[in-house]
């Protein structure tokens, strides 16, 4: 068992104008074996809250905690926080010219277990998630993320964790710019991962639509760099009927 817990989480980044406040005070625990879905309108600081997690540098931390079984995870380096069980599938993957996915992967697996994956395994584990992604077995060939369509970006980011199988999958809006068949590829490997003993998922979107494939035990509404209402399964669908409108003229 582990949990990730969130307490009062103020984030700042740093503009021309000087540093802007972001997140308000986050609170939130995530116990393995849970999917939290965090909706919210475009700009309430959704990114921002997985950035922080995973420990982009662009992020001033200003107040509040984050544990992970009661480590503090804001001490730990970006490569710490990987080896403690952290994944972050961005909303806007970066490419990088010159490494090709297999190297991308290896190198990632290598870093996280400490030895080398034995070579046997490893090629077809990763024919394997290409191939549940439905990704030509040569796309491993290609370097990571460039020219990749929107959908193959997204589809990359799930081959890669069902390879490098962390703890916890923080997923950026991982729905985005996926058409209704990538859609189902896409949700079917986020259940396959949580299929695994003790996964967790922290599911960003501000569609209903994939939660109708990845059913989440909790809900939470994101507005305004805070968490304003949590709920079951449910809060999703009174979402959907009503959007957001009531948090933001509600002056939360
Ligand atoms: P979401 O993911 O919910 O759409 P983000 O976390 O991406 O929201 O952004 C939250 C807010 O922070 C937005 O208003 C955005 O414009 C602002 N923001 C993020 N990065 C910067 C930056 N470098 N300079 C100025 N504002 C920023
Ligand atoms: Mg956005
Ligand atoms: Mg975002």
């Amino acid at each position: 068992m582990s949990t990730l817990e969130i307490k009062d989480l103020q984030v700042s980044v740093e503009t021309e104008d000087g540093p802007k406040e972001i997140l308000k005070g986050v609170t939130l625990t995530i116990n393995s074996g849970e999917t939290h879905a965090i909706m919210g309108p475009n700009g309430s600081g959704k990114s921002t809250l997985a950035y922080s997690i995973a420990g982009h540098p662009k992020y001033s931390i200003t107040g509040g905690t984050v544990t992970l079984d009661g480590e503090d995870v804001l001490e730990m380096s970006v490569d710490e926080r990987a080896k403690a069980g952290l994944f972050l599938a961005m909303q806007y993957p970066v490419e990088v010219p010159g490494v090709s996915v297999a190297n991308f992967l290896r190198t990632a697996k290598t870093a996280l277990d400490g030895e080398a994956p034995k070579l046997r395994t490893w090629v077809k584990d990763v024919n394997g998630a290409m191939n549940k992604m439905h990704l030509d077995p040569s796309f491993s060939q290609r370097s990571v993320n460039e020219g990749f369509s929107g959908g193959e970006k997204k589809r990359h980011e799930i081959a890669q964790l069902d390879i490098l199988d962390p703890a916890f999958a923080l997923l950026d809006e991982i729905d985005s710019g996926l058409d209704i068949d990538a859609l189902k590829v896409v949700s079917d490997g986020i259940n396959d991962f949580r299929a695994r003993e003790a996964k967790s998922v922290l599911l960003i979107t501000h569609y209903t639509r994939i939660l109708r494939y990845v059913k989440p035990d909790r809900v939470h509404v994101f507005v305004a760099g805070r968490i304003a209402e949590s709920g079951g399964p449910e809060l999703a669908e009174e979402l959907e009927a009503n959007g957001y409108e009531k948090y933001t003229t509600a002056g939360v």
